[in-house]
């Protein structure tokens, strides 16, 4: 069986493992194709792609879009774009500076919580230096014993509602579908399970990715427990959508699905590598 791990993170982005490593670990694992998808970013693709030579693991170009809709982040995996595209670049580069710009609300926001400090102690984690993300305050936040896991820093502070929460600054769903599909890629929903979306509200942001164009949806995904997979599977089929997945990998420790760790995608459904 061929093995595939569509979304994983490398020190592109919030992984704490290089994207040479990240493919010797697949490689490992059995994995055959693997989509380097980091947040806003492509520069770990050439180092996959390196990597990948020799090795049995196949490098998929990939990225993981975070995009507005209705007001909240939702994420967009763009997966088999040319990386060369420039309306993809220029697009990326808005992002990450205005990640920056979120980055100082946040600690200036976790100092009025009483956490000083914060955005220079999230630098130290990061590994990009053009891209900073809510990990890395989390990180920050374990490391100083602020929390005891990364999880808490975001039900704790950095989620949606919580003290040091600052609003999310990303172009609209709509515009990075289709800047995906301007550079030759198709645009999959990531993990579906994981917004806090009523049935209606779901429906919505499905009957709207629709008709957007958007080409898959994540069935398997780390976020989702067995009951969530089973859902979107039937809103994949309802839908006409693609099935995408992916372990979500962001480290050995931090993260609980294992690079390739994924069942099959279930019978009826078209996977998203079918073309
Ligand atoms: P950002 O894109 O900067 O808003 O950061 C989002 C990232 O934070 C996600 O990609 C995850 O890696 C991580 N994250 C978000 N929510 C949680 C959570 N509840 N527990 C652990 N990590 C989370
Ligand atoms: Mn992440
Ligand atoms: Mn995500
Ligand atoms: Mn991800």
């Amino acid at each position: 069986m061929t093995v595939y791990d569509l979304h994983c993170h490398s020190t592109a982005s919030d992984g704490t493992l290089a994207p040479s490593a990240l493919v010797a670990r697949a490689a490992q694992r059995g994995v055959d194709f693997l989509a380097l998808t980091d947040h806003d970013d492509l520069s770990g693709l050439p180092e996959a792609h390196h990597a990948s030579i020799g090795s049995p693991v196949q490098i998929i170009n990939g990225v993981e879009l975070s995009t507005l809709w209705e007001r909240r982040t939702v994420h967009v995996v763009g997966l088999f774009f040319d990386a060369e595209s420039l309306a993809l670049k220029e697009a990326l580069t808005l992002v990450r500076a205005a990640r920056q710009q979120r980055a100082e609300a946040i600690g200036q926001a976790l100092a009025r919580a009483g956490i000083g400090g914060a955005l220079e102690g999230a630098r130290r984690f990061v590994t990009n230096e053009a891209l900073i993300s809510r990990s890395h305050f989390a990180r920050f936040l374990v490391e100083q014993g602020v929390v005891s896991e990364k999880q808490q820093a975001f039900t704790r502070y950095l989620g949606a509602g919580k003290p040091a929460h600052a609003p999310p600054p990303w172009p609209a769903l709509a515009e990075s579908i289709a800047v995906l599909h301007a550079a030759g890629g198709v645009a999959v929903l990531a993990h579906p399970g994981r917004y806090p979306l009523t049935d209606t509200a779901m429906r919505r942001l499905l009957d709207e990715f629709r008709d957007l164009a958007g080409d898959a949806i994540e069935i398997f995904s780390s976020s989702h427990t067995p009951q969530q997979s089973e859902r979107f599977a039937e809103y994949a089929r309802f839908y006409g959508f693609k099935a995408s997945l992916g372990s979500d990998f962001h480290d050995p420790e931090e993260s609980h699905i294992d690079l390739g760790a994924l069942p099959p995608i279930p019978v009826g459904l078209v996977p998203v590598w079918s073309r």
